[in-house]
This record gives C-alpha cells, sequence and structure tokens, in this order.
C-alpha cells in the first residue's frame, strides 16, 4: 500500500497521476487530506483517503496504519515544518511504516548558515531525523521548480528582461512534473533503500543563458539585468511586497548567485528512464 502525504497539492496530485498511468491500482494508494471538503479533490483518482493533519501527531498515527510505502511530501508552511515533520516522523516510527520517501531538497552542502537556511534546514533536519528513526528511507534531494521561476522572472519578462541580483550562478530547474514521475518510480520500483538521489535537472542554467533562451522563442531581444541586491530588495519593497515575502525570494536569488544550488551531478535521468525536460521546453510552456 503506497501512501502519499501532500496528496492534495500539486506535487501529490501530480503522484498519484503517474502512479496510476504506470499501473498501480487505485485500490493500492492512499491520499492523506486534512479534512473531507479537501479529500474531495482525489475523488477523481478513485483512490482511498485517510484524514490527517502534519500538526495532530494522533490523527497521523491513525492514518499511517498498516501502509508500506510513506512518499513524505514537504510541508508548506515553512514557520510550522520543522515541528510538522517530527510529528510525521515520530507518528511513521508509531505505527511502524517500513521506508519513508521524503522529497527533501537539493543543496551544494549542509552548512546551517546558506543563504536560504531557513528552507534548508528544516530539510537537513528532517533528513537527519529519518535516518536515527531506523526507518529505511529513501530522499529525493528535489531541484527548485521550474514553476518557481515565475518568482525570479517577474510576471512580464518578454517586456521587462529579466531584473534579478543572481550575477552569473547558475541552478539546475526541474520541471514538478519530472520530479512527481521519478517519485513515483522510486515508489514503485525496488533497489531504493537508503539512498539519497540528486533529483535535478541534466544541466545548470544561469539567468544568461536563460535571456538567450527567451531571446531565441520570442524573436525579441530579452536582457538579463543583476543588480546590487540591496537595490533589488528596496525595489520589491517600493512594488509593496511584504518583509518576509522579500527575504524569502531574495534567500533563493542569492543562493542561486552563489552557487549554492549548482550540481555537479544527476541521478534524474536515471531515475526516470529519459532526459528530463530541458529549459528550452521549460521556457516554451512558460511562454
Ligand atoms: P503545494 O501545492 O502547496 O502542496 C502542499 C501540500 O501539503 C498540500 O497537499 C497541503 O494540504 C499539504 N499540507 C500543508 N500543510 C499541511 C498540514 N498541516 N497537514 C497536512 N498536510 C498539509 O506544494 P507542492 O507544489 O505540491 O510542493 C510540495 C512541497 O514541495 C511543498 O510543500 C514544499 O515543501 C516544497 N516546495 C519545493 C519547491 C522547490 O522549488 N523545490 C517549491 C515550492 C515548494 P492542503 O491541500 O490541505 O493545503
Amino acid at each position: 500500500m503506497i501512501f502519499l502525504t501532500g496528496a492534495t497539492g500539486h506535487f501529490g496530485k501530480a503522484t498519484i497521476e503517474f502512479l496510476l498511468i504506470k499501473g498501480i491500482p487505485a485500490a493500492n494508494i492512499i491520499g492523506l487530506a486534512r479534512n473531507e471538503e479537501k479529500a474531495k479533490e482525489l475523488e477523481k483518482y478513485g483512490i482511498q483517503f485517510r484524514i490527517g493533519d502534519y500538526d495532530d501527531v494522533t490523527s497521523l498515527i491513525k492514518a499511517f496504519q498498516g501502509i508500506e510505502k510513506l512518499l513524505f511530501i514537504s510541508g508548506s508552511d515553512v514557520f510550522k515544518r520543522d515541528a510538522q515533520h517530527v510529528n510525521v516522523i515520530d507518528a511513521a516510527m508509531e505505527a511502524k511504516v517500513p521506508h519513508i520517501i521524503y522529497t527533501s531538497f537539493f543543496r551544494k552542502d549542509d552548512s546551517p548558515d546558506s543563504p536560504i537556511a531557513t528552507i534548508a534546514n528544516t530539510h537537513i533536519n528532517t533528513e537527519r531525523n529519518i535516518i536515527k528513526s531506523g526507518i529505511t528511507y529513501t530522499f529525493l534531494q528535489n531541484a527548485l521548480y521550474a514553476e518557481a521561476m515565475p518568482m525570479f522572472l517577474g510576471p512580464d519578462v518578454t517586456h521587462t528582461g529579466i531584473y534579478t541580483p543572481a550575477g552569473d550562478g547558475k541552478a539546475p530547474f526541474t520541471t514538478r512534473k519530472d520530479l512527481a514521475e521519478a517519485a513515483a518510480n522510486v515508489l514503485i520500483q525496488g533497489g531504493h533503500e537508503n539512498k539519497y538521489y540528486k533529483t535535478v535537472n541534466i544541466e545548470n542554467y544561469s539567468f544568461h543563458e536563460i535571456a538567450r533562451l527567451l531571446t531565441e522563442l520570442t524573436g525579441k531581444e530579452i536582457h538579463y539585468m543583476s543588480p546590487d541586491p540591496s537595490e533589488y530588495k528596496e525595489t520589491l519593497k517600493k512594488a509593496g511586497m511584504p518583509d518576509a515575502s522579500i527575504a524569502g525570494v531574495t534567500g533563493f536569488i542569492e543562493g542561486i548567485r552563489v552557487g549554492y544550488f549548482e550540481a555537479d551531478h544527476s541521478d534524474l535521468e536515471i531515475l526516470l528512464g529519459r532526459k528530463p525536460a530541458g529549459m528550452k521546453e521549460i521556457l516554451k510552456a512558460y511562454i
């Protein structure tokens, strides 16, 4: 029995779709939903659901009974998820879950003071806590989603060009769909026990390269300008962005600038059995 947390989110739904396409019977898939209303979103897949909340360890213990593989999709509340992830691991131990596949985060190293420490440290600690639990694990160290690129490119890149302080930094942006298919394959196949995978694109892309590809695809000259980070923060503030959001966005961009997301290896092609979508394909869909 395969169980997914985050089943009602983008990653969870995409993974469920791949599991079904690949022939896993709907009756063998269970999704976690926070409440009955949310569970309705899973009806169209014909899968089972159980109610539970990352904030409520008792609900998770109940939900995890009798499952074989748990796809633990990281929580979306960056301020609460440290404690929530501890709840998920505690519940998995209590319910004797044999194998956790965790959607982690690709990073260059585990230094606790990275530019995006709030995000990174949760994943680093969650990986460590899962190992400590003694439960068999597989860590999918997912790249930055290609779908998150508008956060860096701005809403109207074909008119304004790219204005983001990432310098010459590069990142292996990857579509969430490819990452979800890799997760589905890991759930279906054997041989992934106690492994870390760098689930990232096979190439790293700079914003120079992205501007060049956008120019090629649109036939319009798209420029990339990398301002001073403090000027950029000021611009976002003047545009009315809340301080917490500015800190989040600029943390990611600083991470790209200093190479924190640049990968020297990728396991994704092997997990997918094909090449992941490259930047040209990603940008075509974006435009
Ligand atoms: P998403 O669409 O926001 O889905 C998040 C899922 O987590 C939803 O199913 C949500 O349930 C569930 N959830 C949140 N809080 C919960 C709680 N207290 N108890 C139980 N379930 C809870 O995010 P996504 O696009 O699928 O991405 C999956 C995860 O990847 C995110 O949560 C985040 O950790 C991470 N992420 C990675 C990147 C990247 O670039 N690599 C970018 C964004 C996010 P509801 O439907 O009830 O809200």
